[in-house]
């Protein structure tokens, strides 16, 4: 249920519903805006009735959401969120872009990258510990040791750290090295990793998951939202359909779907779902020009010898000409690329 009172509304008024509510129970999720407060009620408001509301003094308007997600739609909460990480905000008028390799190999080739993208411009610095891969023979990550490694390259350059976990046991180690914590796409719909991670003190970057409708996904986020934490960074990673000449087909129209039904920051990852670095680069360009909070890409000092991924690797050199490109595009939409 959501009440929107009006812009005049009296402090006693407001007051009075927001008793009203506390009396029967229920939590109140509330928007002060400049011009409007609104409340946002979870629990089960099957009991309350939208006349009861429109009674009151100060209220302009109340109504049910009708999506099962609540704390996550934009019916509930109308202003776009943004989450901090770090000295980087995502969510807002800058594009924030996130790069690194898809997997921590050593410590050397994790310094080479980093330098590389930081010094044009990348904001975040991601790179893979904990693998998921498709086969159990293939490179499963250098596991705490290469959180280490991300950890002291985020202190060195100043720049924020973000990479996957996927299993409960291993949170711990997230919350002591990582700045953002990735949901990969396999696990968006992890329940009791999602519950877990929803008491973590730490911004969260949720796939999309493999073939995860939009609507699937939101509820995977209201999982984070409704147990406790709130700084969720959406992530379209491409889903799965019979087309065969690309890795995954991503789906950019969800750019635009998300802004429409949810308040949350969402951001591309061109890399995963293309699979050859030529075919990166236009689509991190056409993220950006769909209206994404950002991109992120993986990026290899010798994408032929990577232990994952390589294919779709960018070079450094890729990389910094993509920043150049995305800077003009971000400037026709009206926006910039956030500068560290
Ligand atoms: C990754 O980002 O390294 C990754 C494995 O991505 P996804 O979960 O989207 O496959
Ligand atoms: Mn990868």
């Amino acid at each position: 249920m959501v009440i929107v009172f009006k812009p005049n509304a009296s402090k006693e008024q407001i007051g009075h519903v927001s008793d009203y509510l506390h009396a029967k129970g229920f939590d109140i999720h509330i928007n002060e805006g400049k011009e409007l407060t609104i409340f946002g009620i979870v629990g089960d408001t099957k009991l309350l009735t939208p006349e009861t509301f429109l009674e009151m003094d100060g209220v302009s308007n109340a109504f049910r959401v009708q999506e099962s997600y609540k704390l996550c739609s934009r019916t509930f909460h109308p202003r776009n969120t943004k989450v901090r990480v770090g000295d980087v905000t995502i969510g807002g008028s800058e594009i924030a872009v996130i790069a690194g390799p898809c997997s921590i190999e050593n410590e050397e080739m994790l310094f080479h990258i980093s330098s590389g993208i930081v010094k044009s411009g990348a904001n975040l610095i991601r790179g893979g510990a904990f693998k998921p891969r498709s086969s159990p023979y293939a490179f499963q990550g250098l596991g705490e040791e290469g959180l280490k490694y991300l950890r002291k390259i985020g202190d060195r350059t100043g720049r924020p750290v973000v990479s996957e976990v996927m299993a409960i046991s291993d949170i711990p180690l997230f919350e002591k090295y990582v700045d953002l914590i990735q949901i990969g796409a396999r696990n968006m719909q992890n329940f009791a990793l999602l519950k877990e991670l929803a008491h973590v003190k730490k911004a969260l970057l949720l796939k999309r998951g493999i073939s995860a409708t939009i609507d699937e996904w939101l509820n995977s986020a209201e999982y984070l939202a409704s147990k406790g934490n709130q700084r969720i960074i959406l992530c379209e990673r491409g889903i799965r359909t019979f087309e065969q000449s690309t890795r995954f087909t991503l789906d950019l129209s969800s750019v635009p779907v998300i802004k429409k039904k949810s308040h949350l920051p969402i951001i591309v990852d061109p890399s995963h779902p293309m699979g050859q670095r030529e075919l990166v680069i236009p689509m991190a360009r056409a993220a950006v020009a769909a209206g994404a909070d950002g991109i992120m890409v993986e990026v290899h000092n010798c994408p032929e010898k990577a232990l994952s991924d390589g294919p779709q690797s960018l070079t450094i050199k890729q990389f910094s000409d993509l920043m150049k490109e995305i800077e003009i595009i971000a400037g026709a939409i009206g926006k910039t690329i956030a500068k560290n």
